[in-house]
């Protein structure tokens, strides 16, 4: 199959025929209908989070189950799924607590390792293991996932979009709805409006926040976020985001969402918070970041920091739910696409992106 290919943060990613092996005991083939480039896919192009490789990109796709591994039940040929990049292995006592975002097999082994449950690859190239990336793999035209993590949906979706479902808009609304848990009436910040952030202020919206505030450096961005449901926009290129903030809500947010996750976002979405207020750092840094915060500041006003993986979202409940708010017009997603390409435009969607000009592209294999 075609795949796109990356092999070392020197190297610019390509599109190559990657051999690709039948589904193992409890895994699926999924043929790839739509796979969201997302800035985890540009944190490993750049060389931010060390990797085994060569690997097959992507970890946002949706798609129609091809193939059956053995003792596959819950599935059948035909079935419409949105790939989770973390699949549940339901026996840690993350997952059997219902946490599966913080899945141990997943952690341990799949995310870091490049492989699936059993550590191993169902892909290579001229007999050599080409890896995972997060247990998916999306840029190419067939995935292979474990049963898992191919979650079905409504067969009515459009079956390219609903892609995202996969990665932003179960971070950025679970962020919301399950990390923060934010109360209705509450007041919250936004700060970035990528395919991530701008799905965190949908969550805010449908959470029914009093005040949503986005942050952007771009005016155009911040301006898509008024749109889905933003009540005030901060163009931080020409304003310090914390002053404007204060003038605002003087004071100090209930919730400040850092969906970008530089170190100066992080410390800016702590110094916006007021009493009892939570920071949920929703976007990732480079492997080794530090931030820093004043304790004393943070007890007297019995704040939180919050680190979010994945929305901490339970995918086989979570994202068939929001497949459904994007049918019932609760949450936008087609406003988020910003373009649909081939994959052999995924080196260039990977250089957009870096330059924070796009929404979300959709690699179409
Ligand atoms: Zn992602
Ligand atoms: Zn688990």
């Amino acid at each position: 199959m075609r795949a796109v290919v990356f092999t070392s943060p020197d190297q610019p990613v390509e599109v190559l025929d990657v051999d690709i092996a039948p589904p193992g005991p409890g895994e699926v083939k999924i043929k790839i209908a739509g796979a969201g480039v997302c800035h985890s896919d540009l944190h490993l192009q750049r060389g931010d989070w060390p990797h085994p490789a060569p690997l097959v990109m992507g970890h946002e796709g949706s798609g129609v189950v091809v193939e059956l591994g053995a003792g596959v039940t819950n599935l059948a040929e035909g079935d419409h799924v949105v790939i989770s990049w973390v699949a549940p292995c339901g026996t840690c006592r993350h997952c059997l607590a219902g946490r599966e975002a913080r899945c141990e097999l997943a952690a341990s082994v799949v995310l870091p390792g490049g492989v699936l449950f059993d550590g191993t690859s169902r892909l290579s190239r001229n007999g050599q293991t080409v890896h995972h990336y997060l247990g998916t793999s999306s840029f190419a035209e067939y995935a292979i996932v474990p049963a898992s993590g191919a979650i079905k949906i409504r067969q009515d979706a459009p079956l390219d979009v609903v892609a995202l479902v996969g990665c932003a808009v179960a971070t950025g609304v679970g962020a919301v709805m399950n990390t923060a848990k934010v109360e209705a009436g509450s007041t919250v910040v936004v700060i970035g409006c990528g395919g991530v952030g701008l799905s965190v202020v949908q969550g805010a919206r449908l959470a029914g926040a009093s005040r949503v505030i986005a942050v952007d450096l771009r005016r155009e961005k911040a301006d898509v976020a008024a749109t889905m449901g933003a009540t005030d926009v901060i163009d931080a290129s020409s304003t310090n985001a914390i002053e404007a903030v204060r003038d605002l809500v003087p004071d100090g947010i209930d919730y400040a969402f850092d969906a970008i996750g530089h170190t100066a976002t992080t410390e800016q979405a702590i110094a916006m918070l007021g009493l009892g207020g939570a920071a949920v750092i929703v976007g990732l840094p480079a492997t080794g970041a530090r931030a820093s915060f004043e304790p004393l500041a943070l007890a007297e006003a019995e704040q939180r920091i919050l680190g979010c993986n994945y929305g901490s979202v339970r995918p086989a409940i979570d994202i068939p739910i929001m497949v459904d708010q994007y049918m019932a017009g609760d949450l936008m997603l087609d406003e988020l696409v910003s373009d649909r390409r081939g994959l052999e435009d995924a080196a260039r969607s990977l250089d957009e992106l870096r330059t924070g000009a796009p929404l979300r592209t959709l690699l179409i294999p």
